[in-house]
């Protein structure tokens, strides 16, 4: 498919001068989805991906960066371990609670074998598992904030997904792309990669329109870029399509956090993204912005 590539830049500002700056990154938050863990074909994890993402995550800390991973794959890994092909069906009953059961089961899975891939490289991991309350109460997110800061300072990398089990819609964030965004403005990070199973943004979706055009570096979310990602669907395994990304973006880049989006086919591009290589859609962070996190996130389902 044919792309060009194309940077949505005010006063044609230079994409490399945005790109330089992520070699200074400090702390960085990266999420990776459910599609991007399994293999596509079974449904089952897919270990070297996750092998080479450890690594990554480690040698991140050896640059002496602070690091948090978000994973998504409770629901998918939980529905595999007790063999639910068609959660559809399981769900007639009672859809919620067969995806917590499957989020109870997968959720320790999936840090099990994070455990013991992090353990080879001698890196201490933690668990930190959330819902909406834990950015709307004060007291929570308080505790939330401390833990992360104590966890960065005894050199651990927290893994993060959401609370699954017990988030009903009421308290649930819903997906993770929005999570790690809310996790990155919390932490105070300075920068958020999505890795996911697309490129980064695309003037359309360009497994349908093969005159779509890669945007390299968003300076401005404006309104029509997000409602470009209104129209868009997301993959048949997460939750997040492009609007769930936008939605990250707009959170990340108001919280004057740069986000990238890039794909997880090669899991690599991690430091490439750190040595200042242009990969993926960069979404420049906004200083001039105001933004009430607690607030955003109280209001999420009805904005
Ligand atoms: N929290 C869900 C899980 O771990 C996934 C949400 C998402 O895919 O964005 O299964």
């Amino acid at each position: 498919m044919e792309t060009r590539k194309v940077k949505e830049t005010k006063d044609g500002a230079d994409v490399k001068r945005f790109r330089e700056r992520l070699k200074d990154k400090k702390k960085i938050v990266v999420k990776i989805g459910s599609s991007s863990l399994q293999h596509s074909e079974t449904g089952d994890l897919d270990y070297t991906k996750l092998d080479v993402l450890v690594r990554e995550l480690c040698d991140m800390r050896n640059r002496g960066k602070d690091v948090v991973l978000v994973t998504s794959g409770a629901i998918a890994v939980g529905k595999k371990a007790v063999n639910i092909k068609d959660i559809k069906h399981e769900e007639e009953d009672n859809p919620i609670a067969v995806k917590q059961a499957c989020a109870a089961v997968g959720q320790a899975r999936l840090m099990m074998t994070y455990q013991k891939i992090f353990a080879e490289y001698n890196q201490v991991a933690a668990q930190i598992l959330m819902t909406k309350n834990t950015i709307v109460d004060n007291l929570n997110r308080y505790n939330a904030h401390n833990t992360f800061s104590e966890l960065f300072k005894l050199g651990v990398i927290p893994i993060v997904n959401e609370n699954d089990t017990v988030a009903t819609y009421e308290i649930e964030i819903g997906d993770n792309d929005t999570l790690s965004a809310i996790v990155a403005a919390l932490v105070d990070a300075d920068l958020l990669i999505l890795l996911s199973d697309i490129d980064g943004l695309y003037t359309d979706d360009p497994r349908q329109n093969k005159n779509a055009q890669f945007i390299e570096v968003v300076e401005e979310l404006t309104d029509e870029l997000m409602d470009m990602g209104k129209a868009s669907t997301g993959s048949s395994v997460g939750t997040g399509g492009m609007n769930t990304k936008l939605i990250a973006a707009k959170i990340a880049t108001s919280s004057n956090i740069d986000m990238i989006i890039a794909n997880s086919k090669d899991i690599k591009v991690l430091h490439r993204i750190l040595d200042g290589k242009n990969i993926g859609t960069l979404f420049v962070g906004n200083k001039e912005t105001y933004f009430d996190l607690p607030e955003f996130v109280a209001n999420m389902h009805n904005n």
